[in-house]
């Protein structure tokens, strides 16, 4: 038994599901990532598709093909009907087969989530995440829809899928029928639950009648809908029965539609906290059950399928971060994994933006073919200075590559403004980010040396072949008269408790760290497990007893009274990301948190902050005032650098502070390593 089985003897166990047999329980869940609208798409699908194979996963889901125009999620999303080109998926179906894995296409049908012009739903009713209004399917279109899934079906099969995985969550299309909260029909496809479920059950049993009993038929129910008028548990059991009669070998599982005002895979949400409703599910049928969300280590999901809480785990984004999950799990190498911090920066933020998906921790995903993995044939030395998120993965890179590296850094420890960010509740993912680079500056034998102030003479002496810059910010200290009274703190200094902070507190500047600073002093730091906390202040009901499984959130009591103060007249946290950026300001708003835009310092003093809006003079009394008024490039080294006529290429912050972000330093820096 290798050391992986030993560590994760179920996980790496294989099953048998249908008439096919998955070689262990991991899943890479279905994620749209734009990929098709690159140049050379197919050879790029193919190349993050294979990675993901050839790094162990059993069982692949593409994004989602609608079965016909309507369903489009955009105009030129992917469609699989009968005139559809088979030969890029024959050339993504044998690469995976080629590593020995399986892959099923998704059918998803947008309904009124579609963001083109000919939108259609089960009625009229409108999302309020789409300004588009639906047009009802009539009965003759239904019965087309359900034929068009057959032949997305038949097709699939006839390109090389091992089968197809029928969308049924997240509010799409088949939601919309299932719910009463969008079906208000009164025809044989509305009405009771057994009506509104009429459309998936017979999209299933088609399909299975077509396709017969080789095709791996996953069906992804929605097994908690997280919005009013949603499914209760009694009528999503009653579905998944209904669809295992009907011939499905497999359920997956989705939670929360998109319209949801309850976050689901955000880094505030805690690790598996809605593995309740998938487990809830696994006892009401007989089918193999496959758990999603938040779950982005080995252990986690070696858990959930020891306590029986699913057959399967399905993971998306983790699969982003390390195509080889699965393989380095399996060599007993945990602690290697690459693991997402459920930032959703760089993947579903760049979707919602019109861009392809890649990774915060990981810039190759996605990006394969743009990185020759052939290594330079001169290793060089090179010197790294600073090790926040762009030194240590310039660092780990390039050492990987094979060239000899040393590491400066002036504190005692590696991880510069990652110490930070791991400090604000619900970004404790960032330990990870922090595990996994330290790991692999120790694996790839980089010589790290801590509280060296790498000074132009040192580095001169050493005589390296290039010279990395990535010594990262300094915090902006605005010009207001009184800066320096004593109730004035640096957000470094209360993020890393080296300060006392009071009960009023006004923050200036309502960016990023602005709000991880608010999130930080309103946070209740109370015992309660954490998902626990989590359903209770969202309100969700683990019985789901009640439509959507919604009940009255109880927001959590903010130890503090904390505003936040911006010069431009634009909403507060407007820049934030724009899939977590609602859901830190609603929880600060629930704690009663202010922000005020459009303000001109005056002075702070003993009386507290005081300002102008509109020309209107106010005082917030503030037992404390912290300074989050954004930061400078640390470029004291390359200036010392430059002046003694040294070469170096910098990087991160130091390069553009405004932009200090771990997502585009950790690309710059892995890049960079490349490039050497
Ligand atoms: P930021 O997002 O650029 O915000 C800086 C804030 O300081 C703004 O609100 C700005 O507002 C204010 N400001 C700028 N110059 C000022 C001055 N001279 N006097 C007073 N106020 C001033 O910078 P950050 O908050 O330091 O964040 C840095 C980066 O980290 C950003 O790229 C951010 O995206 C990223 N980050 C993101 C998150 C997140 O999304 N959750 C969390 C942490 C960090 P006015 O100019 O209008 O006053
Ligand atoms: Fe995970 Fe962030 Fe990478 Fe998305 S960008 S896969 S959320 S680490």
């Amino acid at each position: 038994m290798s050391a992986g089985q030993t560590m994760f003897p179920r996980m790496l166990s294989p099953m048998r599901v249908g008439t096919h047999t998955l070689r262990n329980r991991i899943i890479m869940g279905s994620m749209h990532t734009r990929l098709e609208h690159e140049d050379r798409a197919d050879q790029r699908q193919r190349a993050f598709y294979g990675a993901r194979a050839a790094g162990g996963t059993a069982l692949i889901i593409t994004g989602g093909f609608s079965p016909n125009a309507a369903g489009m999620i955009e105009p030129g999303g992917p469609v699989m009907d009968a005139n559809s080109d088979l030969a890029p998926h024959r050339a993504v179906v044998d690469e995976i087969h080629r590593h020995g894995g399986k892959i099923l296409m998704q059918i998803l049908h947008s309904g009124r989530y579609a963001k083109h012009d000919d939108v259609v739903g089960v009625s009229n009713i409108r999302s309020p995440i789409n300004p588009r209004t639906p047009r009802p399917l009539t009965d003759a279109e239904i019965e087309q829809t359900i034929d068009d899934y057959v032949t997305a079906a038949l097709q699939a099969r006839k390109a090389g899928y091992d089968g197809v995985e029928i969308m049924g969550s997240e509010g799409y299309l088949i939601n919309q029928f299932t719910a009463a909260r969008t079906n208000n029909r009164t025809d044989q496809w509305g009405g009771s639950a057994e009506n509104r479920q009429r459309f998936p059950v017979e999209i299933v049993r088609r399909v299975r009648g077509a396709a017969g009993p080789d095709l791996l038929l996953m069906y992804r129910i929605s097994a908690l809908d997280l919005v009013e008028g949603g499914s209760t548990a009694a009528e999503i059991d009653r579905l998944a029965a209904a669809v295992e009669a009907a011939g499905a070998d497999i359920l997956n599982t989705g939670i929360g539609w998109h319209e949801a005002r309850v976050p689901t895979i955000a880094f505030s949400v805690p690790r598996a906290a809605f593995a309740f409703a998938v487990k809830r599910l696994k006892n009401a049928i007989s089918i193999p059950v496959v758990a999603s969300n938040r779950v982005n280590m080995p252990e986690l999901a070696e858990q959930l399928l020891a306590e029986g809480s699913c057959d399967f785990v399905s993971m998306a984004r983790p699969m982003l971060a390390d195509p080889d999950f699965v393989r380095k799990a399996a060599q007993g190498r945990p602690d290697d994994i690459n693991t997402c911090i459920a930032c959703n920066q760089a993947c579903l933020d760049f979707i919602f933006s019109d861009r392809t998906a890649t990774c915060l921790v990981n810039p190759l995903a996605g990006r394969e073919i743009e990185f020759d993995p052939a290594l330079p044939a001169n290793p060089k030395r090179i010197a790294v200075v600073g090790s926040g998120p762009a030194g240590m993965a310039t660092a780990a890179t390039a050492a990987a590559r094979g060239h000899e590296v040393t590491l400066f850094e002036e504190q005692t420890e590696l991880g510069g403004q990652i110490h930070l960010a791991r400090r604000v509740p619900g970004k404790t993912e960032f330990n990870e980010m922090l595990r996994y680079f330290s790991r692999q500056i120790e694996r790839n034998e980089v010589d790290v040396r801590l509280g060296t102030r790498a000074t132009a003479d040192l580095l001169a002496a050493e005589g390296f072949d290039h010279i990395v810059i990535a010594t990262g910010i300094l915090p902006r200290h605005p010009d207001i008269e009184g800066i320096d009274h004593p109730s004035v703190l640096r957000y470094i200094d209360v993020l890393l408790d080296r300060v006392s902070v009071g009960r009023r507190v006004a923050i200036i500047g309502a960016g990023g760290i602005g709000y991880d600073v608010a999130e930080f002093l309103t946070h209740d730091h109370s015992t309660e497990d954490p998902v626990e906390h989590f359903l209770k202040e969202y309100g969700v009901d683990p019985t789901i007893a009640t439509p959507g499984g919604l009940r009255e959130p109880q927001p959590s009591r903010s130890p503090r009274e904390v505003t936040l103060f911006q010069r431009r007249p634009s909403r507060p946290g407007k820049g934030l990301g724009v899939s977590t950026g609602w859901i830190l300001r609603n929880r600060l708003l629930g704690r009663g948190a202010g922000a005020v835009a459009g303000v001109t310092y005056e002075k702070i003093d003993d009386e507290g902050l005081h300002y102008s809006v509109d020309g209107e003079r106010k005082v917030f009394a503030a037992d404390n005032v912290v300074i989050c008024a954004g930061q400078l490039p640390d470029k004291a080294l390359e200036q010392e650098l430059r002046s003694r006529g040294i070469a170096a290429t910098t990087i991160g912050g130091a390069d553009h502070a405004e932009e200090l972000d771990a997502l585009r330093a950790i690309q710059q820096g892995v890049r960079l390593a490349y490039d050497l």
